[in-house]
């Protein structure tokens, strides 16, 4: 694998997408940039602060202010590992509106381009082979039935936390894919050379080999 190559992968949440890009970063020997961590950090950064829902200047202050890296798998705001924080279901109801204002945006993509811009990466999210590497080599998209995509998730979350219901997380996954998809900047959308690949059904080592079988070895 050549060592500058880039691998974007895009889709929905519970799409696989998380999962698939860090082991398809394993196998080729690539660094691993999970894009959704950054929105997330900032997320919980506004939390922390107490901003408001629908206070725009306060999480754009915020974005200005925190200092996100991501070191493998981890994700760092000002310092502090919040890697396992930025999973919370808070933080979930809250990050689409944040990944929504244009003012993060342009400051998490100019970071996502830079870390690109050091060597070879796989980089998952919604708007990575659209708008952050619009050139890069590889484009998939992956999508799951709402269902199927939800049951995943669920099966995450009931192990924290054993009160919540199927049902819950499909509205709030549901809710989440909605606001991705419809937001006017860079929304969720397949690129137009992007491969489609719906993981419905499929186990994470058969979507792997599908991907594989694309980019070799
Ligand atoms: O991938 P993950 O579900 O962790 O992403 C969390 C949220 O971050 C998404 O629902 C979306 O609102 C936002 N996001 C984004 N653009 C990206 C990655 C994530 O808007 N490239």
């Amino acid at each position: 694998m050549k060592k500058d190559v880039q691998i974007a992968i895009d889709g929905p949440a519970g799409s696989g997408k998380s999962t698939i890009a860090r082991k398809l970063a394993e196998r080729l020997n690539l660094d691993y940039i999970d894009t959704g961590a950054m929105y997330r950090a900032i997320t919980l950064a506004a939390i922390n602060m107490g901003i408001a829902p629908g206070d725009r200047k306060g999480i754009i202050d915020t974005a200005v202010r925190s200092r996100i890296q991501l070191r493998g798998v981890k994700v760092f705001l000002n310092g502090e590992d919040v890697s396992l924080k930025v999973r919370m279901p808070l933080v979930d109801k809250r990050v689409s509106e944040v990944a929504s204002i244009p003012e993060v945006r342009k400051i998490l993509v100019g970071l996502q381009r830079q870390m690109a811009a050091r060597g070879g990466i796989v980089m998952d999210g919604r708007d990575i082979g659209t708008s952050v590497l619009p050139e890069a080599r590889y484009k998939f998209f992956l999508t799951a039935t709402l269902e199927e995509r939800a049951k995943r998730r669920f099966q995450d979350l009931v192990k924290t936390n054993p009160q919540i219901t199927l049902k819950q997380v499909m509205n709030e996954m549901e809710r989440r894919d909605l606001l991705d998809s419809t937001r006017g900047h860079s929304p969720l959308k397949v690129a137009d050379d992007a491969v489609v690949i719906d993981t419905t059904g499929k186990s994470i080592e058969e979507v792997l080999d599908e991907i594989m079988g694309i980019v070799g070895g």
